[in-house]
């Protein structure tokens, strides 16, 4: 299949590690030229090793003026832009509302939602002077479903489909499409602290909460990591380049979040 990505520029936050990685990888693979941004300096020098032709920059996506100098460096690197992935996103807290520390709740939607802001707001301008521009926002299942115990998570990623399907239409008039990827749960070390923590939290068996978890999916099995990348690479080519405002769901059929 001819994805027309050679050549296009595309920025990855959290891209060190686990989704983030395999979409640097997927796009990397079909020739684009790609920034990507992390928190983590060991796992960005990690990459830089493995991965030279890529540049690896240290950001916080809810840091708004380390934002703004990651757009300065991504920009000077790349010489204009035509994808953004906003990918950075963490798991926030687990527990009952009347548990979760206020502060826990405000850094999960500082990153979650505002991050995307961050980096979006920025963007914008640049993609309006690109060919097939394009915005892929990471939510979740849990953009689609209610979360129990993972309220300010769940919170976080239906805004993100309210962000995105906010921005296919303001933004679709000058040709930048906007895309959310609701990911179910992949196979990985963060999924297994996820169910550590629930089990945890609900007293029970790392194994019950993971049988409990892929019992309400059709599938019955994790998705693997490569799978939202190539859907990401899709959204972004020359194939997809009628597709906007919509949250794509890559979840193995889940039903219900446990
Ligand atoms: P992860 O926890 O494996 O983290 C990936 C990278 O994000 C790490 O390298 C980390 O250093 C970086 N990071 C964390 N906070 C950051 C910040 N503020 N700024 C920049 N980088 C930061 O994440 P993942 O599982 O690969 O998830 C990627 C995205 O997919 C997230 O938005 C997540 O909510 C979403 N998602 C993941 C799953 C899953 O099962 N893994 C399921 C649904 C949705």
């Amino acid at each position: 299949m001819q994805l027309g990505l050679e050549g296009m520029r595309v920025l990855v936050t959290a891209g060190a590690s686990g989704i983030g990685l395999e979409i640097v990888r997927a796009f990397h693979a079909e020739g684009a030229a790609i920034v990507a941004c992390d928190i983590d300096q060991a796992a960005l020098d990690t990459r830089a090793g493995e991965l030279p032709e890529i540049t690896w920059l240290k950001a916080d996506v809810a840091d708004r003026g380390a934002v703004e100098q990651l757009f300065d460096k991504a920009l000077g690197h790349l010489g204009g832009l035509d994808v953004l992935v906003n990918n950075a996103g963490i798991a926030g807290p687990t527990g009952r509302v009347e548990e979760i520390a206020p502060e826990a709740w405000d850094e999960t939607l500082q990153v979650n939602i505002t991050g995307q802001f961050n980096c979006a707001r920025l963007a914008v301008p640049h993609l309006r002077q690109s060919a097939n521009p394009s915005i892929v926002n990471l939510s979740s299942a849990a953009g689609r479903l209610g979360f129990p115990m993972r309220s300010p998570y769940a919170a976080s990623k239906w805004a993100v489909v309210g962000f995105t399907k906010s921005l296919s239409m303001e933004l679709g008039p000058d040709g930048i499409r906007v895309n959310a990827l609701l990911p179910g749960s992949i196979d990985g070390p963060r999924i297994r602290s996820v169910f550590e923590n629930k089990a945890k939290a609900k007293g029970v068996s790392v194994e019950d909460v993971t049988e409990t978890a892929l019992s309400a999916t059709s599938l019955g099995r994790l998705v693997p990591p490569g799978h939202i990348a190539s859907m990401a690479v899709y959204l972004a080519s020359s194939l997809g380049s009628t597709v906007s405002g919509q949250a794509i769901s890559v979840c193995g059929d889940v039903q219900m979040l446990v």
